[in-house]
């Protein structure tokens, strides 16, 4: 039976892995969360780990006195994250935390010797260099979580990594496919949370409409498969049955496809490389009748270019539009500024900072303050 801890477990990623823990028997050892102390009680009722942990340091005693008649150990902000990342206990950790806040778990889990099943690509885009050396230098996996990702891991398997020609990411286009940047400028917070095909957290979700998701997972996917960014194609596919594909040198292309169901991925993240009956329904290509495949419009959707061109600046630029990113959505949501600022605000840090290196966890998190002082004063 093997042993997991889930940070993020209330979330949308989070609960559907407790899905498929379900399913195949595994054993959580620890769930945690930021502040949703009720579905934290009824996790932790129904799987019995033996950790709850609590990023809100305010909800720490209404969350230990809901637990009070259990053996259940409550943990508490970052330390208490940290701590379950690296428990004796686990056999993997499933982070599924929103935003680069995800970061500091994923290292002390991979410090501890931990493998990682990773949907929190802020990890990666925030701090890919210092991540994917130290599991490395640890001898531990970072199994991809998101469907993209997982889709590239899969069309990896038996083939040689050297002959690999380049990637194809695909992208579902969101909800503004085809739109102007005129039209851009009159969508609401609910046409941006309606995304086409997947049903997601609401930060991921606005992502997806801006494509700065494309451009995070652009960047995710630079550092998890060791590529340089020219080896990486994004293609619009509006059905998202095909997941991604990878180009060898003979020209030959392997695709992943599947419904879109992220309990595929997270499955296999969890099990590889076992494959099992998933908790989904199979896909049916007849029933989709035709794929559809275009560009990507980098000139109307600003984020997606500007990701690109912080990667390929390298330094703390990925880490600078990511915190930038977050404030914008996080003020996009609470109704401070207009969708369209979101890729404003975003590219605008191309021009706004100079080049710095980063070379370890307090260079993240110095370029991440700076990224969210701009933001905060910009819309201030
Ligand atoms: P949700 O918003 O649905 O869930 C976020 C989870 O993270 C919640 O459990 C939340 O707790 C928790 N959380 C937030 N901040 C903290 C913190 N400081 N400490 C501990 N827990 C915290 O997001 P998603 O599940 O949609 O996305 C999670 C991650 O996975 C993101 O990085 C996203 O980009 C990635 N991803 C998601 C996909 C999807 O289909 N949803 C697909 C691919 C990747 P609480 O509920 O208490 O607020
Ligand atoms: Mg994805």
């Amino acid at each position: 039976m093997k042993k997991i801890s889930i940070l993020g477990s209330t979330g949308s990623i989070g609960t559907q892995s407790l899905e498929v823990c379900e399913k195949h028997g595994f054993h959580v050892i620890a769930v945690a969360a930021h502040s949703n102390i009720e579905l934290l009680e009824e996790q932790a009722r129904k799987f019995k780990p033996k950790y709850v942990g609590i990023f809100n340091e305010e909800k720490y005693r209404e969350m230990k006195s809901r637990l009070a008649d259990t053996d259940v150990e409550i943990l508490c902000g970052m330390e208490g994250l940290c701590r379950i990342a690296a428990l004796e206990e686990n056999d993997i950790v499933l982070n599924s935390v929103v935003g680069m806040v995800g970061l500091l778990p994923t290292l002390t889990a991979i410090n501890a010797g931990k493998d990682v099943a990773l949907a929190n690509k802020e990890t990666l885009v925030a701090g890919g260099a210092i991540v994917t050396s130290l599991a490395k230098e640890k001898g531990v996996k970072i199994y991809p979580v998101d469907s993209e990702h997982s889709a590239i891991f899969q069309c990896l398997q038996g083939n040689k990594r050297e002959q690999l020609n380049k990637i194809i990411l695909t992208a579902s286009g969101g909800p503004f496919y085809g739109f102007t940047y005129d039209q851009l400028k009159n969508v609401t917070k609910a046409d941006a949370l309606k995304h086409p095909n997947w049903s997601m957290g609401s930060k991921i979700t606005i992502d997806s409409a801006t494509l700065m998701n494309k451009g995070l997972e652009f960047i995710e996917a630079k550092w998890l498969f060791d590529l340089d960014p020219d080896q990486i194609e994004i293609v619009v596919h509006r059905q998202s049955v095909i997941h991604s594909a990878v180009e060898y040198k003979d020209f030959a292309v392997i695709a992943q496809l599947g419904v879109p169901d992220m309990k595929i991925p997270i499955q296999y993240a969890l099990l590889y490389p076992d494959r099992f009956e998933c908790p989904t329904k199979p896909l049916s290509l007849t029933d989709y009748g035709t794929l559809t495949f275009g560009a990507p419009d980098y000139k109307t959707f600003k984020c997606l270019n500007a990701a690109i061109e912080g990667i390929r600046r390298g330094g703390a630029y990925p880490c600078l539009i990511n915190s930038a990113n977050e404030e914008a959505v996080s003020a996009f949501l609470h109704d401070k500024i207009k969708f369209i600022q979101i890729g404003e605000i975003v590219s605008s840090v191309l021009d706004n900072f100079e080049y710095t290196e980063i070379t370890d966890y307090d260079d993240v998190i110095e370029a991440d303050k700076a990224a969210r002082d701009y933001v905060r004063q910009l819309i201030s």
